[in-house]
């Protein structure tokens, strides 16, 4: 592919001085395929601006080479890989089984190795019907998950794969499917309190009202992505590389995302949901029937998610303050970004009340002060695949 280096540098001093606090990560195809020296200096020029870089990477090319570059530009690495053996099938050399294997074992290596030398490495696995459509799969799945762990690689994302392209598309979960693969592996981590696995975690904080986590539940404008922009190779700016999915890259319409489709979801798909301000829909390129427009295909996965963290974090706690409690909050992203939140302990904290208790009814005291401290609006909104996967360490 062509590409011109020097627009895509100026392009990200550019973006560094509009965008502060995002981070830069370089994805491909395959990044580490381009000349090692391009290669060096994107890196380079990342740690220059915000002092470490990132890529996401299938983990095939590692060698002492890079680990090297890795070092000197505190480089995040995001390794993309669906399991060991077969549950990877769909990488690497997916029609030719022995290949695979070989490919698997290597990756995984590397993976070890960077560790070891004290890169900072997560992980992203797909969930698909080769690797999560069973629960004999997602046995072998939770295997490789703790074997990782066992190389103390504690967290990543566990995304749901999808496409509409029909070839692709024969690989992607039932709704039904998805939703037993998470609930799955996060009734199977849930023992782990260190374990960072997403969207877990991030399930959590979304309930307890804190900022929305990623990208994809937090009312993402198709036409100008705010989780994540990109560089295309001429050195313009573009959306999200998701919403390349009809064979092109939209520019950015504006710098100013609009809310259309989450006033129509909120009348119509998600109308009355008890997760909409957690939820909004959901990502917008993942849309049903390939429409942006429309809520994501996975509503009952992130539906049956919520539902069983919420359950969860009410048997442990019956007066924690959830944002699926309020259903009077208009829109739970407009709180936040004007500074407010729902206060989640509220009613086990000493000072908001007399005689605080986890499951006790409780006499609130009188708070004249209304909240101070700033909440991340969603311009902070990690994108949900790269630097945000969770590192290692
Ligand atoms: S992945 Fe995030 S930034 Fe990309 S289209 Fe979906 S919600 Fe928007
Ligand atoms: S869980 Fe489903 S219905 Fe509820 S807001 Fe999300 S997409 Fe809409």
């Amino acid at each position: 592919m062509r590409y011109d280096l020097q627009k895509i540098l100026e392009s990200m001093e550019q973006m560094h001085k509009t965008t502060r606090g995002n981070s830069f990560c370089m994805h491909g195809g395959e990044c580490t395929l381009i000349p090692r020296g391009d290669f060096e200096t994107i890196l380079k020029k990342m740690y220059e601006l915000q002092g470490q870089s990132a890529i996401q990477t299938n983990g095939y090319t590692i060698n002492n080479d890079l680990i090297r570059l890795f070092k000197n530009y505190r480089t995040n690495v995001g390794v993309s890989i669906d399991g060991d053996g077969e549950l990877n099938a769909l990488r690497g050399f997916p029609d030719n089984p022995e290949k695979n294997r070989k490919y698997t074992d290597k990756v995984l290596a590397n993976i070890l190795k960077m560790k070891k030398e004290g890169i900072h490495v997560g992980i992203i696995t797909v969930l698909h019907k080769v690797n999560a459509s069973t629960t004999d799969k997602l046995e072998k799945l939770l295997k490789f998950i703790l074997f990782l762990r066992s190389n103390d690689i504690k967290g990543g994302r566990l995304n749901l794969m999808w496409s509409n392209h029909p070839e692709a598309k024969q690989y992607q979960l039932t709704p039904e499917q998805a939703s037993n693969a998470w609930l799955f592996l996060y009734e199977n981590l849930k023992q782990y309190p260190d374990h960072h696995w997403q969207p877990f975690r991030e399930f959590v904080d979304n309930l307890l009202g804190f900022a929305q986590s990623s990208c994809s539940l937090g009312k993402c404008d198709y036409f100008c992505t705010y989780g994540a922009k990109t560089i295309l190779p001429d050195g313009t700016l573009g959306n999200c590389d998701r919403t390349h999915q009809e064979e092109h890259a939209y520019t950015r319409a504006s710098d100013k995302p609009t809310y259309e489709r989450y006033e129509i979801l909120k009348q119509t798909d998600c109308k009355g949901c008890r997760y909409w301000n957690v939820c909004f829909g959901g990502c917008p390129a993942e849309g049903v029937d390939g429409d942006w427009r429309n809520k994501t295909r996975w509503c009952e996965p992130i539906y049956s998610l919520y539902e069983k963290v919420e359950s969860d974090l009410k048997a442990m706690f019956p007066n924690i303050n959830l944002v699926s409690d309020h259903n009077e909050i208009d829109d739970y992203f407009d709180m936040l970004r004007s500074g407010k939140s729902i206060q989640p302990f509220k009613k086990m904290s000493r000072d908001k009340a007399v005689n605080p208790s986890s499951w006790k009814g409780v006499k609130m005291k009188k708070q004249k002060e209304k909240a101070k401290v700033p909440i991340n609006a969603h311009g902070d909104c990690a994108h949900g695949d790269h630097t945000d996967h969770g590192d290692s360490s």
